[in-house]
This record gives C-alpha cells, sequence and structure tokens, in this order.
C-alpha cells in the first residue's frame, strides 16, 4: 500500500531522515521506533506533505505522492494523528470532529460517520459540545483520532500517542489503535515507548540517526538484543 524509498529529509543544514526505505501493507499494524531525534515525525510529516526539503520517493497504492500537497494526501486517505493530539481548543468536540472531514465535497454521511465516532467514544458525545481544551489528556486523544477517523483514511499514521498519558490510558489508546487495524484501516505508527509499540504490531523498523537499522517482526524485535539493551531497558 505504502512504499518510501530513500527518503531523506533536511532542515536547513540538518538532514534528519538519511535514506530511509520502509512499506506497509494493506491491513498491516506497523510501527516506527527509535530514541528521541531519531527522525521519526520527520518520516511522518514527510508522508503528510509537510516537509519541503526532500529527496527519495512517496509512493502510496501505486501512486507517487513525493512532494504532494498534504490536502491532496488527506484526500487520497491518508489521515494524520499528530504528536501531542493538536486538537483545536477553542472548538467544541462536534467541531473538531467536523474538521476531519472538512475535505469532503458534500455533507453526505458526516452526521453517520459522527455517530460511529460516537459509539466508539462514548465520552466524546457526552462532552460534544464542551471545548476541545477543557478535556484530558486522554479524552483529547480520542478526539484526535476520531478526527482522523472522519476523514475516512485507508492510512492512518499515528504519531506518539502514548506521549504524556497516563499508563492505563496508555493501554487503552493502544487497544483502540489495534482495534481501529482490525477493523481494517492500515496503521504506521511512531512510538518511543518501544515495548508497548512491538507488542501489538505486525511488523517494526528501528531508527538511529535518521536511518533504518533495524527491522522486522514485533516478536523478533522484542527478541533482539540491541533493541532490549537500548530500549527495553535491557
Ligand atoms: P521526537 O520523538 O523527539 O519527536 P523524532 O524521532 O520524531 O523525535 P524528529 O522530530 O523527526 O525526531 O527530529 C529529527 C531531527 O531533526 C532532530 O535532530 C531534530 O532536532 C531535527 N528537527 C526536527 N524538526 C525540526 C525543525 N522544524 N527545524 C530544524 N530541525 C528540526
Amino acid at each position: 500500500m505504502l512504499a518510501i524509498e530513500g527518503l531523506s529529509c533536511r532542515y536547513n543544514k540538518i538532514t534528519a531522515v538519511k535514506g530511509v526505505s520502509l512499506e506497509v501493507k494493506e491491513g498491516e499494524l506497523v510501527t516506527l521506533i527509535g530514541a528521541n531525534g531519531a527522525g521519526k515525525t520527520t518520516t511522518l510529516r514527510a508522508l503528510s506533505g509537510l516537509v519541503r526539503d526532500l529527496d527519495g520517493r512517496i509512493v502510496f497504492e501505486g501512486e507517487d505522492i513525493t512532494g504532494a500537497p498534504p490536502r491532496d494526501i488527506i484526500a487520497r486517505g491518508i489521515a494524520h494523528c499528530p504528536e501531542g493530539r493538536r486538537v483545536f481548543p477553542y472548538m467544541t468536540v462536534e467541531e473538531n470532529l467536523e474538521m476531519g472531514a472538512y475535505l469532503r465535497q458534500t455533507g453526505n454521511g458526516i452526521n453517520s460517520d459522527m455517530e460511529r465516532v460516537y459509539e466508539q467514544f462514548p465520552v466524546l458525545k457526552e462532552r460534544r459540545k464542551q471545548a476541545a481544551g477543557t478535556l484530558s489528556g486522554g479524552e483529547q486523544q480520542m478526539l484526535a483520532i476520531g478526527r482522523a477517523l472522519m476523514s475516512r483514511p485507508k492510512l492512518i499514521l499515528f504519531d506518539e500517542p502514548s506521549l504524556g498519558l497516563a499508563p492505563n490510558i496508555v493501554q487503552k489508546t493502544f487497544g483502540i489503535i489495534s482495534e481501529i487495524c482490525r477493523q481494517g484501516t492500515t496503521v504506521l505508527m511512531v512510538e518511543q515507548n518501544a515495548y508497548g509499540a512491538l507488542g501489538m504490531c505486525h511488523r517494526s523498523y528501528l531508527l538511529e540517526s535518521g536511518e533504518v537499522v533495524l527491522t522486522g517482526t514485533g516478536s523478533d524485535m522484542l527478541d533482539n538484543p540491541h533493541v532490549r539493551e537500548a530500549y527495553l531497558g535491557g
């Protein structure tokens, strides 16, 4: 479904991503793990058309989307659930969800999709008239996921969904992401929580200093001595 070939990304003189190649097959849940600053977020931003200075190729469903603007990428079926959630704090829950559907040509289906999001996250229905900025961190994460689902994506990019959440909410969030994949949406997820990410994915890539240094199934990576030593506390 998605292939990244030799992707390099620069910010002025810094090369944040250096020749990354990876692929995600339809129906897979693939994670990108690595330390702070390894280039994980930059890789996702490049996929969403948010990095201008890049080399390499990004192919989605057989078409080259390298350098395409963000709205084209969303329209092709790639949604981005960003780091830090980035909900619109002064808008209500309902308005935030509507923003997720802003590229639809018509209003058809928006209400039924919103109802589906409310079924999955009943707390959002209870709070639908409340400003998003007043929600708890976990609720804001649910809203960010719901907003991404509103564009009816084929592929969702999750950036560090566990960041800043209490451990029980992290488990809940990972459970929801696994369920989204089981229901047919392909997932590429960036996580610093290597243990959680490797436990739930089909395959994973480890990034270090902007390069892919290891790839394998979640269980292979959990057993890898370097991963254990450097990312799982031995
Ligand atoms: P984190 O978990 O901290 O987000 P990451 O693996 O996602 O880490 P990136 O955010 O992609 O890493 O950053 C990779 C490198 O690019 C880092 O050295 C970072 O300082 C640099 N970088 C990221 N964004 C910018 C920017 N807007 N301008 C300049 N340098 C940047």
